[in-house]
């Protein structure tokens, strides 16, 4: 009786495990989610709550922005000793004021602004996602970030090169 109950057990898992194998190979871009991939998504979720919650809270002083009464200590190197703007200059001003709905003025102070903060929002549930997922994302959907990610990135060089050629012309 007990060796027929734990055939039994054993019968299940091999079946479970030919299951897994077999939803596995017939799902190619949707494998178990790996423990590098779950830290990736954890990292980028982190920097993106952070991002879009420091937005919120930032406020726009006179000489700078403020949180909860204390002058925001981020300050670019480069601007302050060659007083030359760097590719990411003006980016917290921009999501501080998109946060509150101006975009305008948000585009004033760095003109992909809006479009990096709504690629940092679409960051949030799009990592929640695959993190509750037990299996990765799909390939195509994985492509697709990728690629905006390329395209924003080279977009924001693009940006600043036309600002070094005016400083230099
Ligand atoms: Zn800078």
């Amino acid at each position: 009786m007990h060796g027929i109950w734990r055939a039994g057990v054993n019968g299940h898992d091999i079946m479970l495990e030919h299951w897994t194998r077999v939803s596995t190979r017939s799902m190619p871009g949707r494998r178990p989610l790996s423990g590098q991939a779950r830290v990736c998504h954890t990292a980028v979720l982190g920097l993106c709550v952070f991002a879009v919650g420091g937005s919120l809270l930032l406020r726009h002083g006179d000489d700078g922005l403020y949180m909860f009464g204390i002058k925001w200590p981020a300050s670019c190197p480069l601007y302050q000793t060659l007083d030359v703007k760097c590719a990411l200059c003006g980016m917290t001003r921009s999501f501080s004021s998109i946060a509150k709905g101006d975009v305008p003025k948000a585009a004033q102070f760095h003109s992909l602004g809006p479009a990096f903060f709504i690629f940092v929002c679409l960051q949030i549930p799009y990592r929640i996602c695959a993190l509750s997922a037990r299996r990765s994302e799909s390939r195509e959907l994985q492509s697709a970030g990728n690629y905006v990610a390329v395209v924003l990135a080279a977009a924001l060089l693009m940006n600043w090169f036309v600002y070094l050629g005016g400083l230099v012309l």
